[in-house]
């Protein structure tokens, strides 16, 4: 579906076309996509081959390339190398967003590729074998020029921002970024000890948006606000500042804190 924008991480704002992908090997607790995940949705999901799913990003773009996004589910399972190609031959970018549990050799035809670990809050456990092989299949993605200075690795500016890191390191995988969704304590210090196990890795944190048991945010939010709006996305909002003074008071200054644009604008 799109084109729209991609709402979070580190490619929040750009104009992207999503594929979205049905099949998960999770199950967290909180969810926003379950209709892409469980099978009772099923029916509803659509077989298409690499070319179909062309086809459809070429009728959405107007023939105009731009970023294409895989999402889910976990896209991860899926073989997406084919699409990728065809998709590259016409000048389409490629990102994906993945919880990291399942590596697989075309991640090295990405432009972009989000690591998703899920904190304890969604009931999953990672295994970090898994996510190291992640990263390591996608380690040869080039620097990418969708991800804006200074995380780009622009000359001089990575050092201004962490002197500790490695030069080389850090540009070689500028392409991969870490994002946590962060409900509470716990999962903020997940989010801490993965980020630590990374250090060559941007971060970026989320607060988390429960979908069932806050007052669901209006699908169309009034122009400029308006009443209930404020309400209604009061809970994330609540979370987002929690956040925010978390990384401060822990001078966590290597992290990116973004709330979910499309939420915002959105809502669920
Ligand atoms: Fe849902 Fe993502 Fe968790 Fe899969 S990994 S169950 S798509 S939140």
């Amino acid at each position: 579906f799109g084109p729209t924008i991609q709402g979070e991480g580190a490619l929040i704002g750009q104009p992207t076309i999503f594929v979205r992908t049905g099949g998960c090997d999770y199950r967290c607790s909180w969810c926003d996509t379950l209709h892409a995940v469980d099978s009772q949705y099923r029916d509803e999901w659509k077989p298409m081959n690499a070319a179909e799913i062309f086809t459809e990003v070429e009728k959405l773009s107007g023939g105009n390339p731009l970023l294409v996004t895989f999402s889910g589910g976990n896209p991860a399972i899926q073989n997406l190398a084919p699409l990728i190609a065809l998709g590259k031959a016409k000048g389409y970018k490629f990102a994906l967003e993945t919880q990291g549990s399942i590596a697989q050799d075309w991640f090295a035809d990405l432009d972009v590729l989000t690591l998703s670990p899920k904190p304890p809050s969604s009931g999953m456990a990672t295994d970090w074998g898994k996510l190291d092989a992640c990263i390591a299949v996608a380690k040869s993605i080039a620097p990418s020029p969708l991800i804006p200075l200074p995380l780009a690795g622009g000359e001089g500016k990575e050092g201004a921002l962490a002197p500790d890191r490695e030069r080389g390191q850090w540009d070689k995988t500028s392409a991969i970024s870490l994002k946590f969704v962060v409900f509470d304590e716990a999962d903020y210090a997940y989010a801490k000890s993965a980020a630590a196990r990374y250090p060559h890795l941007p971060v970026y944190l989320q607060p988390g948006n429960v979908v069932s048991d806050q007052p669901p945010l209006p699908t169309h939010p009034p122009q400029g606000g308006g009443q209930g709006w404020g309400e209604e996305i009061q809970p994330v909002m609540d979370r987002m500042r929690w956040l925010v003074a978390q990384v401060v008071a822990d001078s966590w200054y290597e992290a990116t804190v973004l709330p979910q644009l499309h939420v915002m604008l959105w809502g669920n």
